[in-house]
């Protein structure tokens, strides 16, 4: 062979070695990416387990019980039998969730542990890994930064809550809608693919088909309640529907109902009550005023 031509070859040669290197040293980039990114919600899913098995059996104190008592309506109809849970679940979200105050600030004990109550409230009877994707909850004093008309908002990773109306509303204990239960249910709406969709359970599993059919169901139903002029135990805002079809708010405004109406949506829709009962591990509307 003409040294011209084996020059050639070898340079070619190493070009197509260096092109294979180059592409492997990519993609594997790229799957270590996402490999380590669902690593990462997991293993913090198992650490928020950890945290809450740790915590078991321990107590709040009673100072901050008492800031609970005199601030959160709901507290006088919990069962006793939910008070252990919900204590451990308030201690292991302080520890794991920094809370801040106009971003500038960390909030106050009071602010931390009404929003600490609230949350752990709507776990009390499921794992801390329910909050895997939660990194930080902000706290505004009237409205939100950049946000004006919303109240609160969340996305998978953050809770955003105007104070002044997560305190009108935790006082209010029956009239069906809580500001801070609705934005961190639509957190656990978003935990499995980050889509609100009003279905909490991952596509694939057992009750994932009921959860569409019920919704469906439940969403006629609520915009037929309200297009006749009745009023309904949902609020009408979980009618919403994006262009896409998802109804993003119905799991909100119905967790609300189900926590604070709850004999009410069992009679209205004894279906989507079930389905929420099953999911949440409770029956609010057996509890009885202390
Ligand atoms: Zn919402």
């Amino acid at each position: 062979m003409a040294p011209i031509l084996e020059l050639l070859l070898i340079v070619l040669g190493m070009g197509l070695l260096f092109a294979g290197i180059f592409w492997r040293v990519e993609s594997n980039k790229k799957s270590g990416r996402s490999n380590s990114a669902y690593k990462l919600s997991n293993n913090r899913g198992q650490e928020l387990d950890r945290s809450l098995e740790k915590n078991r059996g321990k107590k709040i104190s009673f100072k901050q019980r008492q800031i609970i008592r005199s601030n959160i309506g709901i507290y006088a109809w919990i069962p006793s039998e939910l008070m252990g849970p919900w204590e451990e679940r308030i201690i292991t979200f302080l520890e794991s969730f920094p809370i801040t105050f106009e971003r500038k600030n960390e909030a106050t004990d009071e602010m931390k542990i009404l929003v600490a109550a609230e949350a752990a409230l709507l776990i009390v009877q499921r794992p801390m890994s329910d909050y895997r994707h939660l990194r930080v909850v902000h706290l505004w004093k009237d409205q939100i930064d950049g946000q004006e008309n919303a109240l609160g908002t969340a996305n998978r990773h953050q809770v955003k809550l105007s104070w002044k109306y997560l305190k009108m509303h935790i006082r209010k204990a029956r009239d069906g809608h809580n500001l801070t239960l609705h934005e961190f249910a639509h957190l656990i709406d978003f935990a499995d693919y980050g889509v609100a969709q009003s279905i909490p359970v991952s596509q694939g599993t057992s009750c994932f088909d009921e959860w569409k059919q019920v919704v469906d169901v439940e969403h006629e139903r609520l915009m037929k309640a309200y297009e006749s002029g009745k009023n309904y135990s949902i609020r009408a805002y979980g009618g919403y529907e994006c262009i896409k079809g998802n109804k993003p708010e119905l799991f909100s405004c119905g967790t609300s109902a189900f926590f604070e109406r709850g004999a009410r949506l069992k009679r209205e829709s004894p279906e989507i009550y079930d389905l929420f009962k099953k999911f949440y591990g409770i029956d609010p509307a057996s509890w009885r005023r202390k």
